[in-house]
C-alpha cells in the first residue's frame, strides 16, 4: 500500500510536490521569514489536478492549507508540520479578455498586478489595487474578499468578481464562471468562496469584471489640521468631482511623520500638520478632469478646508507620494508592531483613535500607534507600537483596540479577514444566528473540517 505522499507524487508527478530542505527554504508568509514547515507543498497545474488532490486528502483525512502569494495580514495561511500546503503558483494563467463583454478569466494564482498590466494593454483597467499587488494572487483576494485604495469607486472585491471556479473538500468542482452582470437564476454560490478564507473550497479561476482605462489620473497630496476638515474635504470632492474621485487615503500626523523621518521618504511638505490625505482622481477627459481637479483644489484651500497642497509633477513625484502611503517600513521596523485593521462609522472615527491612544498611553507610556485608512469605506488601520520588545503584548493591544468599537458598531475586521489572528474576537462583530450558519455552512461543505483547519472559527 502506497503511502499518502507516494499517492500524491504518483497524481501530480514528483516535481509538483515539494519536501523537505526545498520546504524549508521557502519563507512562511511576507510577514514571517521562518522556515516554511508542512507535512509538503504540492502545486498543481489545473483545476482538474486540484480536484484530484483534494479527492485523496479527503480519503486520507489530509487537512489542506491553500497558499497564495502569502501576503494576508491575519494568520489566514498558517499550517502546523501535519498540514498539507496548497499552492496555486503554477496556475497563473491569464485565459481569455474579453474587450466587448469587458471580462477577464484567469487562473486563481495569477499574480494582481500582472493582471492589472495584461488588461491595460487592451485600454481596460482591473480596479482592485493595494500595496501588496506585486505579490498577491487573484484566488487570495477573492479568499479575502480583499479591498484596498480603490474601494471607494470600485468597491471591494466581492464587485469584481462575475463568476468563479472552486473545488471543495471532497474534490468537486463547482464550475460557476459567469461572465455575466445580472444573473439571477438560483443562489449565487460564488459568494461562499469571496471573504471565507479558504475554509469552504479552493478558488482556482475566477472571472473578473473590467472597466474602461481612465484616460486620466489627476493626484494631490494635502494637509489639514482637524479630522472634521478631513470629513469636510470628502463631502466636498465627492460632489464637485463628479464621481471621478478614485482615492481618498487619509494618514493621522504622526504617521506621516514616523515614516518621513530621516533616511526613510522624503517629505514634500510640513510634517507637522494633523492629518495628510493622498488624494486622486481618474476621468475620461484629460483636459476638463484637469481643469476640475484644480478648480476643486482651489476652492477647498480658499475655503480654508485645507491648509497646504501638493500637486505632483511627474509619475516619479507622484510614485513617491503614493509611496508614503504604501510603504510603511520605517513603522513595522520596530519589533513588535502590531497591525491593526478595523471599520467603523466615519463619523465616530476621531473620537475612537483618541480612545484607543488613551488605553495604548495607559498601558504602554512610551508606546506608540499610528493610524491610516480607507475613510470613506469607514476603515482604518492601526500600528501599535507598545515600544517593549515582546510579541506576548499582542492580545492586550487587541484588547485596546477592538473593546472600543463595540458601542459603535465597529467591526473587528474591515478588509483583511480573520484568520487565527482574529478568531477570538469574531463574536464580537457577528450575532449567535450568523456565526451558527457559518457553522452549519463548514460542516454541511467540509465535514471533516479538512480545509484551512482551525480558521476564522472553531467549528
Ligand atoms: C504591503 C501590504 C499591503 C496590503 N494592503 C492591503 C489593502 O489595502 N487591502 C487589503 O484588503 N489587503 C491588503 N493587504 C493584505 C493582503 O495583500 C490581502 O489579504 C490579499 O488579498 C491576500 O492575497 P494572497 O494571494 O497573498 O493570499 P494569501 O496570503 O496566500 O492567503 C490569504 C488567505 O486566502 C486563502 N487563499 C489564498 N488563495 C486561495 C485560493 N485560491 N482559494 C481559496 N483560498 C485561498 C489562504 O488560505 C488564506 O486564508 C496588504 C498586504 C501587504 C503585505
Amino acid at each position: 500500500m502506497q503511502s499518502f505522499l507516494e499517492q500524491l507524487r504518483t497524481l501530480v508527478g514528483a516535481d509538483a510536490v515539494v519536501e523537505g530542505e526545498a520546504l524549508a527554504a521557502r519563507a512562511s508568509s511576507y510577514w514571517d521569514p521562518a522556515p516554511l514547515r508542512a507535512l509538503a507543498l504540492v502545486r498543481p497545474r489545473t483545476s482538474a489536478e486540484v480536484s484530484a488532490v483534494l479527492k485523496l486528502c479527503h480519503q486520507h483525512g489530509q487537512s489542506v492549507v491553500t497558499h497564495g502569494g502569502l501576503t494576508g495580514c491575519v494568520d489566514g495561511a498558517v499550517v502546523n508540520e501535519r498540514d498539507l500546503v496548497l499552492s496555486l503558483e503554477r496556475m497563473t494563467a491569464i485565459e481569455d479578455i474579453d474587450t466587448v463583454g469587458r471580462t477577464a478569466t484567469v487562473q486563481a494564482g495569477a499574480v494582481l498586478q500582472t493582471v492589472q498590466d495584461a488588461v491595460a494593454e487592451f485600454g481596460l483597467l482591473f480596479p482592485l489595487d493595494l500595496g501588496a499587488r506585486g505579490s498577491c494572487t487573484i484566488g487570495g483576494n477573492v479568499a479575502t474578499n480583499a479591498g484596498g485604495i480603490s474601494v471607494i469607486r470600485y468597491g471591494m472585491m466581492r464587485e469584481l468578481v462575475l463568476g468563479l471556479e472552486a473545488v471543495l473538500a471532497d474534490g468537486t468542482v463547482i464550475s460557476s464562471l459567469n461572465t455575466m452582470l445580472k444573473n439571477n437564476a438560483g443562489y449565487d454560490l460564488k459568494q461562499l468562496f469571496i471573504g471565507t478564507e479558504g475554509t469552504l473550497g479552493v478558488v482556482t479561476r475566477v472571472v473578473l469584471k473590467l472597466k474602461e482605462a481612465p484616460v486620466s489620473v489627476n493626484t494631490a497630496l494635502v494637509a489639514l489640521t482637524s479630522f472634521e476638515a478631513v470629513c469636510d474635504l470628502l463631502k466636498s470632492l465627492e460632489r464637485t468631482l463628479g464621481g471621478n474621485l478614485s482615492a481618498f487615503e487619509v494618514m493621522w500626523g504622526a504617521y506621516f511623520h514616523a515614516v518621513t523621518e530621516p533616511g526613510w521618504h522624503r517629505p514634500p511638505m510640513s510634517r507637522d500638520h494633523a492629518y495628510y490625505v493622498v488624494l486622486e482622481a481618474r476621468g475620461a477627459d484629460a483636459r476638463a478632469d484637469n481643469l476640475q481637479f484644480m478648480t476643486a483644489l482651489e476652492q477647498v484651500l480658499e475655503d480654508g478646508m485645507v491648509e497646504d497642497a501638493i500637486i505632483p509633477k511627474s509619475v516619479a513625484e507622484r510614485d513617491a507620494l503614493w509611496s508614503i502611503r504604501e510603504d510603511f517600513e520605517a513603522i513595522t521596523a520596530h519589533d513588535p508592531t502590531f497591525l491593526y485593521d478595523v471599520s467603523l462609522p466615519i463619523r465616530h472615527m476621531a473620537s475612537y483613535v483618541d480612545e484607543v491612544k488613551s488605553r495604548l498611553q495607559q498601558q504602554w507610556p512610551a508606546g506608540r500607534c499610528y493610524v491610516l485608512g480607507h475613510i470613506g469605506d469607514g476603515n482604518l488601520h492601526l500600528f501599535v507600537s507598545p515600544g517593549e520588545g515582546d510579541r506576548n503584548l499582542h492580545p492586550l493591544a487587541d484588547e485596546a483596540v477592538y473593546q472600543p468599537l463595540m458601542p459603535l458598531g465597529g467591526s473587528v475586521s474591515a478588509e483583511h479577514g480573520i484568520g487565527l489572528e482574529k478568531k477570538s474576537w469574531l463574536e464580537l462583530s457577528r450575532s449567535t444566528g450568523e456565526l451558527a450558519l457559518m457553522r452549519l455552512l463548514k460542516r454541511t461543505l467540509d465535514p471533516q473540517t479538512l480545509l484551512n483547519p482551525g480558521k476564522v472559527f472553531d467549528v
